[in-house]
């Protein structure tokens, strides 16, 4: 059901100083879909979800009092941070190091699925940030729109050494800002890195953000970091503190 597969953080009356976004906080494959063990070995890495980002989330929001929603189906069900057209929304085939796999309960999807999933996961998703954000608005204009990611540290041969990236798109005054706060807290930061947020991977922020004129930025955290619960608390305790050279934020501690 719709409800399961999204969980939202903080009071939906919050009046903190963001709308946090979680698009790959979980990994479920509800079903009637079937999960085989070849699957399953893959849905437990980067490939099925962020790891560490639903923990992160959940502590910058304790930490301002803000409100966020966390999207716990998994990516590869139908991914909330693409646009439908895209030919990654629903993946078939993953590839990395050399290895591969057909998932296989994306194999020969008609219409109808594809649609289903629409319907049951990836709109409610969006139509709980566009609510969320215009109650959010009604309180006060000044507020960030902020996405939570984590990133494999070696993708395939590809080393990286960034901790954290901060995306962005039309707010670039904004990002770099908050790079300098991450960096004055420890992090070594990098613009657009390991994506840009400029070709379309930072969706869902783009997507409302742009709608309701509002700033909206996301983050990348490298998913070593966030090894434990409490790991990922003082990481979002840093952004928290990070998020205040932009006016916003009330880190409690
Ligand atoms: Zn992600």
């Amino acid at each position: 059901m719709s409800a399961d597969a999204i969980e939202i953080l903080g009071a939906v009356e919050a009046a903190g100083p963001m709308v946090v976004t979680c698009e790959h906080a979980g990994r479920l494959v509800p079903p009637p879909l079937v999960v085989s063990e070849a699957d399953a070995a893959w849905l437990a890495t980067h490939w099925g979800w962020d790891i560490g980002a639903a923990d992160v989330a959940r502590a910058l929001i304790q930490h301002t009092g803000s409100v966020g929603v966390l999207a716990r189906y998994s990516r590869l069900v139908c991914d909330p941070n693409r646009d439908p057209s895209n030919p990654t929304w629903i993946r078939e085939r993953l590839e990395e190091g050399g290895r591969a796999h057909d998932l296989s309960f994306n194999q020969d999807l008609g219409e109808a699925e594809r649609q289903r999933r629409l319907t049951r996961y990836h709109q409610p998703y969006h139509d709980t940030i566009d609510a969320l954000l215009a109650r959010r608005l009604l309180l006060g204009a000044d507020v960030l729109l902020f996405s939570v990611h984590s990133f494999t540290p070696l993708f395939g041969d590809e080393q990286r050494l960034m901790e954290i990236g901060v995306l962005f798109d039309h707010y670039e005054a904004e990002a770099v800002r908050l790079a300098d706060g991450l960096a004055e807290q420890g992090f070594t930061v990098a613009m657009n890195e390991p994506y840009s947020g400029r070709k379309g991977l930072m969706y869902a922020v783009h997507r409302h953000g742009t709608h309701h004129g509002v700033a909206h930025l996301e983050i990348e955290i490298r998913h070593d970091l966030l090894h434990s619960p409490q790991a990922c608390e003082d990481v979002g305790t840093r952004i928290a503190r990070a998020l205040e050279v932009l006016g916003i934020g009330r880190a409690q501690s």
